[in-house]
């Protein structure tokens, strides 16, 4: 069976997702209207400005619909801006969040010298380093009790799961390493 996975399409590089889904084998939507969360396995939420996201799942009427469907158990990938969309809360003034990752993230957290830069970073689960690259990213701050953190840089996690949502402070889509896609697809053969 092939996995359908919808990228939201709202901004951001959703076009660089679903090249990566697409390499794993999987079909892909680019997801700009509730209808289009309809009979999708994954979802994957880009990297990009978690502000407009936010802003935009609001006014195209996606923020409860994406609610209702991670809640519901949709494996689920946010990267970068998409982590902090998908997160309760963030350390600076509010904004519109999905609310669906019990982490509090810290927006632009590795400071103006290191605003962005390369690391290769130990993943649980994964036999062999990821080379991360991080750009104007957000590292997490607090996770709630049912938050398993599977990587970190300087004791701040960076990659988190929690169920069937997964979350990376960096850009997996952007390398040609495609393990989290694959990591998703297998979390929608699971279910
Ligand atoms: N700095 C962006 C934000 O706070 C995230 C950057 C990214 O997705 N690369 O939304």
């Amino acid at each position: 069976m092939t996995v359908r996975v919808g990228v939201l399409a709202l901004q951001g590089d959703f076009r660089e997702h679903a090249a990566s889904f697409e390499r794993a084998g999987a079909e892909t939507v680019l997801v700009r209207t509730a209808g289009q969360l309809e009979g999708i396995d994954v979802l994957v939420i880009p990297g990009g400005e978690s502000t407009t996201i936010g802003k935009l799942a609001d006014r195209f009427g996606l923020l409860e619909p994406i609610r209702t469907v991670v809640a519901g158990g949709l494996p689920t990938l946010g990267t970068c801006a998409g982590m902090i969309f998908l997160a309760t809360g963030t350390t600076g003034p509010e904004q519109v969040q999905a609310g669906v990752l019990d982490v509090v993230v810290e927006r632009n957290a590795f400071g103006r010298q290191v605003d962005s830069f390369e690391a290769d970073l130990d993943v649980d689960g994964f036999d062999a380093p990821v080379h991360a690259v991080f750009i104007r990213a957000p590292w997490i701050a607090g996770v709630g009790p049912g938050v398993e953190v599977l990587a970190e840089v300087e004791g701040h996690p960076v990659v988190v799961r929690q169920g069937n949502v997964v979350a990376t402070s960096f850009h997996p889509e952007l390398t040609g390493d495609d393990r989290f896609s694959r990591l998703l697809l297998a979390m929608a053969g699971e279910r």
